[in-house]
């Protein structure tokens, strides 16, 4: 198997960023939303929050966020596992301000990783750094990376189910991650020019 460079997301994709959220945006809207509810990307939306606003309580309480957060399932062992064996570059379009929290928690779980990347540009930063593929549950880049014809593991979540293209492989759990990357080696493989 020859060594890929995978792209990995942290919110929703490593760890339950959903649960995080609606704990911390609960408390300070009143409100009780649970993860039933949510069938939007942008979970702030449902609480009829502009962007502005979001971004003040997300300034505010992104650091509990984020440290209060839990990794799903087989996530950390499967991420070693693929350490030992490809490139993995972490990339998450957390803002800069919360670097801090991010290493520490991946430090904690175990995590590791080669490169951490924080952008708001994913795409771009994947052809820039020759990403074979990325792992993320947002629905914008399944569409992006289907027309650059480049493989994407989407993560399964509730505002992602109508997205579908041959490029994008579903993941529903991070025990299906190993054998779907070594179907993509071998497409990627095979596609190769011979030496
Ligand atoms: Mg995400």
């Amino acid at each position: 198997m020859s060594k890929l460079h995978i792209g990995i997301d942290l919110d929703n994709t490593v760890l339950d960023a959903t649960t995080a959220h609606l704990t911390c945006y609960n408390k300070v809207s009143g409100l009780s939303l649970t993860a039933e509810d949510v069938s939007d990307f942008y979970i702030y939306r449902m609480y009829g929050w502009d962007q502005a606003e979001r971004n003040q309580i997300y300034h505010r309480h992104g650091h509990d966020i984020h440290s209060s957060s839990v990794p799903y399932p087989l996530a950390p062992e499967t991420i070693r596992n693929l350490y030992s064996k490809h490139q993995i570059t972490i990339m998450t379009a957390r803002p800069a301000m919360f670097r801090d929290v991010t290493v520490k928690w991946l430090d904690a779980y175990g995590i590791p990783y080669h490169n951490i990347v924080f952008t708001e540009n994913k795409r771009l930063e994947c052809e820039a750094a020759s990403v074979d593929v990325l792992i993320d549950d947002a629905p914008h880049y399944a569409n992006e990376f289907a027309l650059l014809n480049r493989p994407y593991f989407l993560f399964h979540q509730p505002y992602n189910t109508t997205v579908q293209h041959e490029q994008v492989r579903r993941i529903f759990h991070w025990s299906e991650v190993e054998g779907q990357l070594a179907l993509i080696n071998s497409i990627l493989s095979s596609q190769s020019p011979i030496p």
